[in-house]
């Protein structure tokens, strides 16, 4: 799934590509994935201009001159492809914005579980579901460490879960809940109605460290290495590093599979 360091690295990496330049065709290919029919996000996105695109949780907002955004929520498995039309599509390849430029903007996704809607920026929270719903985003400066710590409140379980809850804190994914508790040093399994407020104040800091220590290196490894086909994770100290030693300690690192979801932590660090 992607999470804020890769969506901000799709961010940066297209804000240096795509500003200014017209969208010539934009075409349907998967309409699940797209929530207009194929006339409407043609009609709507073909001759315009693209302006400078941003985050907000784990939505992708693409504005333009006019008309409204293309709002993407990639779930699990979307991801875009910038290049030649010759290049070979993605067999999930579910829609494409040609460019003046003579270059097309694709998005995929394996499992199609991600979303695309065309809506103004007044009325996300009716065009978007969820919208309305989501925590502020987990680098927003309105998220204090007081206002996190009363986002906590509100949930009394498995920490990791709560992070992950879009409604709580919005941009925090698996891979990066794990990092964000290890450099908390908080189990990912404790119950977030036990945690004193002290362990709240420290994972608000962990929260916010990884983040703008993993951003810069995912923004340069795009920029560098192209956009990855799937995500620039090695630079992550436990998530996936089950069974290697624990950066800090050097004890084993652990891995829980529950449902989907790999956990890693490390048991002497992670209290
Ligand atoms: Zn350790």
């Amino acid at each position: 799934m992607p999470e804020i360091p890769d969506l901000e690295g799709y961010c940066a990496y297209f804000n240096k590509r795509l500003p200014g330049l017209e969208v010539t065709q934009a075409q349907v290919v998967i309409p699940i994935v797209v929530r207009a029919s194929r006339e409407e996000f043609a009609d709507a996105l073909g001759g315009r201009t693209l302006a400078e695109m941003r985050r907000v949780g784990k939505y992708l907002l693409f504005p333009f001159d006019a008309g409204p955004y293309l709002v993407v929520h990639a779930m699990l498995t979307g991801r875009f492809q910038y290049s030649d039309p010759s290049e070979r599509k993605r067999a999930k390849t579910a829609f494409v914005l040609s460019l003046e430029n003579g270059k097309e903007l694709r998005y995929f996704d394996d499992r199609l579980m991600g979303k695309a809607y065309l809506a103004a920026e007044c009325d996300f929270a009716a065009k978007v579901p969820r919208w309305s719903e989501m925590g502020p985003d987990a680098m927003s400066d309105d998220l204090t460490d007081e206002r996190f710590r009363q986002r906590l409140s509100r949930y009394r379980g498995q920490i990791k879960n709560v992070l992950t809850t879009e409604q709580c804190v919005a941009g925090i994914g698996n891979a990066y809940s794990d990092e964000v508790l290890f450099e908390a040093g908080i189990h990912p399994y404790r119950r977030r109605s036990e945690l004193p407020a002290e362990a709240e104040g420290r994972l608000y800091r962990a929260m916010r460290s990884v983040f703008a220590w993993a951003t810069p290196i995912v923004v340069e490894r795009m920029e560098r290495e192209g956009l990855p086909s799937d995500h620039y994770r090695d630079h992550l100290r436990v998530h996936r590093r089950g069974g290697q030693p624990c950066p800090r300690c050097g004890a084993s690192i652990t891995e829980i599979t529950a449902g989907q979801r790999i956990t890693n932590f490390c048991r002497h660090c992670q209290t």
